[in-house]
Parts: structure tokens; C-alpha cells; sequence
């Protein structure tokens, strides 16, 4: 059964009976939109609980004020669609209004201050303030034992860990692996933002990845500084915009020194004005 909840109140009395009955309850929030990506996330939690509730909502502390906040794509007939595609346990859509979910007098944040400054968070200083506050905030109004994110945003998935592990947190966090298009770009809702051309060359940026994969495999002493060096002249001759390439340790995000460890290489470059993030995990055994 799939219910629709825009009462935050509600739904955590939903829940919160349900808990008491002894159900697993699954979260995978989102901001709507929804694609294969999203899709995938809610497979995963379903394997997982007994109740699943999948948020909806395009969080305004996460953006900032230069951001597409405004702009951000808003599916709600057609995401209801999609989720009824894939359900197979009971699951509620929360999608509540912004004043809901932020009381004109809110001054309670979350902050991560170590994971959160690096990569997206130079550029986007208040972003993961925004997000730990949400996914804070969701985590108690749905009382989840698991809750699914995306490899997609490697940083955000590890400061939510990282906040679950220092706030303590009752619940288990999984992270499911990138779904890309056919064509190796990385599913994204800002994908639809891309013009044709620059929809034609954005491949590339998995290309890019997979290549520096392919090089540290074979050549393991290769210095991090070579990869990012190719990586970049690869994003430059489809005229990607960088953000930043770096390689990282992929649990503490310092700069990697070398592939003896687990790495993230992880990319955000524009295009035009659509800025596009993607990375690779490394584990060279
Ligand atoms: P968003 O709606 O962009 O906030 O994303 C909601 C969740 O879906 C996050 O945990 C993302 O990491 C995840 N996600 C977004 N794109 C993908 C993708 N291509 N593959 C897997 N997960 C994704």
C-alpha cells in the first residue's frame, strides 16, 4: 500500500505504532525527480524492512543562495508513478512543505566540521550544514532502523556516517552502488539541465574515471598528481568547467598519497551551468 503523508507529526505516530509492532522501517530520502538511481535506492531498503518510506523534499538549507533551489526540477505525479513501479512492501511518500519541516524561528543545526569542508564543501559552504539538518530531522520524524543513500554523493554518504556515528544514531546506513545511463554518464536529476551537445560529451567524465582506474591497476606506484593531471586534460577537451579532481584517502577524504589504500577519485566540473559530480572507489588489492 502506498501512502501519501505531508505531515511530519503524522507520519512519525504512523511510524512510531508500527515500531512498536516490532516492523523494520526503511528511509531513502530524496528530493524527488526520481530516476533509476533513486529507483535502486528504494530496492535496496525494501530487501531491508518491512515498511519503507521514501522522502520527497527539496531541502531549502541545502542550497545556497546562488544555488537552483528555485529552479530544481519538481515531479511529484510522475516520482508517485515511479515508486508505485517498484513497490513491494507497505511504504509511505513523505513530502512535506518547507514551512513544515522549518518554523520561521529555527535555529537548531547539525554540523559535521571535518568530512564536510573539503571537495563540495569549499564551493557550497552551507550545503552539508543543510543536509546532516534534514536527514537529522528525517531520521527522527520516520524513526528508520536503515536507511539507503547513494555512492552518487560519496561525500554526503560519508558526513551522514560520520554523524551517525558521532550523535549515535539508532540506525544502520547503507550506501548503494552509482546507476549510469547506458552511456556511462551517472544518473542525475540535473542531468535534464544539459544541452544536447553537452549531453553528447559528458560520457566523458566516466571515461575520464575509468581510464585513471585502469592506470592505477596496471602501473600501482602511479602518483596521485599523474592521475589527476590526465583526468583534468580529459575534462578540459570535452570543455568541462573543473570544480575540482581529487584523490583521497575514501574514509578520512585526505589527499591520497598513493593506491595502497581504498581511494576516491572524485570529480565536479560544469558544464555550461549545470554542475555534474561524479567518483570511483579504488581498492587495488
Ligand atoms: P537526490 O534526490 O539527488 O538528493 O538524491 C537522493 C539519493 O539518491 C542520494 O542518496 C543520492 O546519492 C542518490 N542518488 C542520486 N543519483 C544516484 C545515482 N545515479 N545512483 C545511485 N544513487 C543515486
Amino acid at each position: 500500500m502506498l501512502t501519501v503523508m505531508r505531515e511530519s507529526g503524522e507520519l512519525q505516530k504512523a511510524l512510531l505504532s508500527l515500531k512498536r509492532q516490532g516492523k523494520k522501517i526503511g528511509l531513502v530520502p530524496t528530493m524527488g525527480n526520481l530516476h533509476a538511481g533513486h529507483l535502486s535506492l528504494i530496492r535496496r531498503v525494501q530487501e531491508e524492512s518491512d515498511i519503507v518510506v521514501v522522502s520527497i523534499f527539496v531541502n531549502p538549507t541545502q542550497f545556497g543562495p546562488n544555488e537552483d533551489y528555485a529552479a530544481y526540477p519538481r515531479t511529484f505525479d510522475a516520482d508517485v508513478k515511479n515508486i508505485e513501479s517498484v513497490v513491494t512492501k507497505d511504504t509511505y511518500i513523505f513530502c512535506p512543505i518547507p514551512n513544515a519541516m522549518y518554523a520561521d524561528d529555527f535555529s537548531t543545526w547539525v554540523e559535521e566540521t571535518v568530512l564536510s569542508k573539503g571537495l563540495c564543501g569549499r564551493t557550497r559552504p552551507i550545503h552539508f550544514r543543510g543536509v546532516a539538518t534534514v536527514v537529522a530531522k528525517l531520521f527522527n520524524i520516520t524513526q528508520a532502523d536503515v536507511a539507503v543513500f547513494g555512492q552518487k554523493d560519496a561525500q554526503q554518504a560519508l558526513v551522514i556516517q560520520r554523524m551517525v556515528r558521532d550523535l549515535n544514531f539508532p540506525i544502520h546506513i547503507i550506501v548503494a552502488p552509482i546507476v549510469r545511463e547506458s552511456d556511462g554518464l551517472a544518473m542525475s536529476s540535473r542531468n535534464k539541465y544539459l544541452s544536447p551537445e553537452q549531453r553528447e560529451v559528458t560520457p566523458g567524465i566516466y571515461k575520464a574515471l575509468r581510464a585513471a582506474e585502469q592506470k592505477v591497476r596496471e602501473h600501482r606506484e602511479t602518483a596521485p598528481e599523474i592521475i589527476v593531471g590526465d583526468i583534468q586534460h580529459a575534462l578540459n577537451a570535452i570543455g568541462g568547467d573543473i570544480d575540482y579532481v581529487e584523490v583521497l584517502d575514501a574514509t578520512t577524504l585526505t589527499p591520497a598519497t598513493h593506491f595502497n589504500t581504498r581511494v576516491l577519485i572524485a570529480i565536479a566540473c560544469k558544464f555550461g551551468t549545470t554542475r555534474l559530480i561524479d567518483n570511483i572507489l579504488i581498492e587495488v588489492k
